[in-house]
């Protein structure tokens, strides 16, 4: 086997193109190589891949919204590799939470720095910056508002979901990568300000309070009793504090209502503030995205303590929400009552309490320029019976802690401004990320967060750019794919029986060994592709047997002659660059006249490709070579930037 090493500038668009999953990851996590080592069955190297980038890849492992599966290849032949669920198989082997942990800090040099960071909120986003920053030599003090660290992990995510001991012991191992101290019940604005931080000695500050302001809904009924906020009882539930819940509950949710309750809160917040410098467009697949998860766990939490009937009651028909019919499916095996294509008119109340609901039929969610704009039919109204209503429609970020003289502007969305490459903002050596700045954002999205907020800190206090990853090429002389592994269905992640599904304990139960590989050998090895040119020390060229066409089993390799393609100008400009490797002479040849040069080109459909391998194989002069990329750190921190 040939080793090669290129330095040179990461072209994302090759990488988004054909290694998805790693691409779609925000913290760019390696996901197709920890998938492909746990088919091998090393797990604890497969740990490592998965476990290097995300200081919170026990927590990923259970909960996170995977969009490297919604970006896998393989689902386009039939289902995505399960990845979200071998990452929990190796956490669970090799995490803090499990019994033989592997410390991936080992080894990372850690320079002791003469700078002090304040990371305001202990979640997702202040405990990525912190381990990052901690790695990199800096002195953190992470101030939490909460009893507990982890924000929304701990407070938003049901048990059943989502263990406290896998937090807990997350939040341990990221509290011992380096010089970190956490003070818990200091909340900003009541205890301390950013000015005090500065005057306290701080060189930099990341703002990181996560949104954990409930909204209203603006409709009759809203302030009976037995009227809850969906944030207010996951902060009662999951805090353990006592919280009575009625006999029949219906929940109010919907990533429609959720999205335009968060515009009306951000108007509300900018009647207090100024607008600021920059407005970040919310991402509506986020927002839909965490209220459903949102809605349902509030449903399943409520059914869980007690509740006889959990209705869920949303604006969207069934079809109009395909990427969150899965949990609302969960949801339904269990027992919840979905009533789609329903919209709040009022809540109905006897004696001051809430008796009822009355909805409108939806006729339409969006006007016609796409505005969420819903329309219910006339007469049309429908009345449902219950003690409880919970209003699932997201959660704003309180910001009144910042007062004008720290100089932290807000965006016109009422939400922190901020330069979206560094994350500072408008205040020098104010930093900021996740749901504050961004509006509903995933875990992972906040993790990534995190570590640009850390690397714009670095570079900001010590003005000096961090490097561009390495991309390690490695020349494969054989490559070959699993046997049948194109016939491997998707194997369903164990989950606790229906019946069993009470109190918290944790409903997935998560994949065995054997499983885990037989899901992983499903893997289409996107980091390995066909490369055509040749051993470069062997100089060896095509002789146009058409060998590689013949065996290729997704026919998507195809051998033409040069006349037959319409080059476009850089593609000129690229043969006439590499005139000498190409064996042509296109000095006196324009682009629409290169068609009158003989030759032959390979033409390769990447989307089709199953990686086999067979094409180099066949090639009876090595010019196809299977080349495997990876993203190595340029720094001895082992952090990628
Ligand atoms: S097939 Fe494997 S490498 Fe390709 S996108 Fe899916 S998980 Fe990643
Ligand atoms: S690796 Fe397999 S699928 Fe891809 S081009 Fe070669 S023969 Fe075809």
């Amino acid at each position: 086997m040939l080793r090669r090493y290129k330095n040179k500038k990461v072209d994302s668009d090759w990488l988004n193109t054909n290694f998805p999953c790693m691409m779609a990851c925000p913290a760019h996590t390696n996901a197709g190589r920890y998938v492909g080592l746990i088919a091998e069955g090393r797990f604890e190297e497969a740990y490592r891949f998965a476990r290097d980038p995300n200081p919170l890849a026990s927590i990923c492992g259970r909960v996170c919204a995977h969009p490297c599966e919604t970006a896998c290849r393989r689902g386009e032949i039939d289902r995505p590799i399960s990845i979200r669920a071998l990452k929990r198989f190796l956490t669970e082997r090799y995490g803090p939470e499990s019994k033989h942990p592997v410390d991936v800090n080992i080894g990372r040099a850690q320079n002791k720095l003469p700078f002090k960071v304040a990371v305001v909120g202990g979640g997702p986003v202040g405990l990525s910056a912190a381990h990052d920053l901690a790695l990199m030599g800096y002195l953190v003090t992470i101030f939490e508002a909460a009893p507990v660290a982890g924000g929304m992990l701990y407070l938003g995510i049901p048990e059943y979901r989502l263990p406290r001991d896998v937090v807990e012991a997350q939040v341990r191992e990221i509290l011992d990568s380096g010089d970190i101290t956490l003070k818990l019940n200091h909340a900003a604005g009541r205890d301390f300000t950013i000015s005090d931080l500065r005057r306290q000695g701080f060189d930099a500050v990341v703002v990181a309070v996560g949104a954990h302001r409930s909204r209203d809904l603006s409709i009759p009924g809203v302030d009976l009793d037995g009227v809850y906020k969906g944030i207010d009882f996951l902060l009662n539930v999951n805090l353990g504090y006592k919280f009575t819940i009625g006999k029949k509950v219906i929940v109010i949710g919907g990533g429609n209502v959720a999205m335009d309750v968060a515009r009306s809160a951000a108007r509300e917040v900018l009647r207090q503030h100024a607008a600021g410098v920059q407005d970040l467009e919310p991402s509506q697949e986020n927002v839909t995205a965490v209220a459903t998860r949102e809605m349902v766990d509030i449903s399943l939490s409520a059914l869980r303590m007690g509740a006889r009937e959990v209705n869920i009651v949303c604006l969207e028909r069934r079809d109009e929400m395909p990427a969150a019919l899965e949990e609302i499916e969960e949801a339904e095996a269990e027992g919840i009552i979905l009533h789609p294509g329903l919209g709040p008119k009022r809540m109905l109340g006897e004696s001051g309490k809430v008796v009822g609901l009355e909805m409108l039929k939806t006729k339409r969610v969006f006007d016609e320029n796409k505005r969420f704009n819903p329309a219910f039919y006339e007469n049309s109204e429908s009345q449902l019976e219950c003690d409880t209503i919970i209003m699932a429609i997201g959660q704003a970020p309180r910001l009144d802690f910042l007062k004008p003289e720290d100089r932290v502007e807000l965006s016109p969305r009422g939400l922190i401004a901020v330069n979206p490459q560094t994350l500072m903002t408008s205040a020098p050596g104010i930093f900021a990320g996740g749901d504050c700045v961004f509006g509903p954002r995933l875990i992972i999205d906040s993790v990534a967060d995190g570590k640009r907020a850390a690397i714009g800190i670095d570079e900001y206090l010590r003005g000096q750019k961090h490097p561009e990853p390495i991309i390690e090429v490695e020349v494969f002389k054989r490559h070959s794919m699993p046997l049948d592994f194109l016939n491997i269905n998707r194997q369903p992640i164990p989950m606790l029986p229906l019946d069993r599904r009470t109190g918290m304990t944790e409903v997935e139960i998560g994949y065995d060994e054997q499983t885990a590989m037989e899901e992983a050998q499903r893997c289409l090895h996107c980091w390995v592709n066909t490369v055509f040119e040749g051993y470069e020390e062997d100089g060896t060229l095509c002789i146009l047997c058409g060998g590689c066409v013949d065996v290729c089993p997704e026919n998507c390799l195809e051998l033409v002659s040069l006349n037959r393609i319409e080059f476009t100008p850089e593609t000129v400009e690229h043969i006439r660059k590499n005139q000498e490797r190409f064996g042509v002479e296109l000095d006196e040849v324009v682009a629409d006249e290169l068609g009158i040069v003989t030759g032959s080109a390979m033409l390769k459909d990447e989307t089709r490709c199953i990686r086999c391998g067979l094409c180099a194989m066949r090639c009876p002069v090595g010019t196809i070579s299977m080349e495997s990329y990876n993203l190595v750190p340029a720094e001895p921190t082992g952090l990628i930037s």
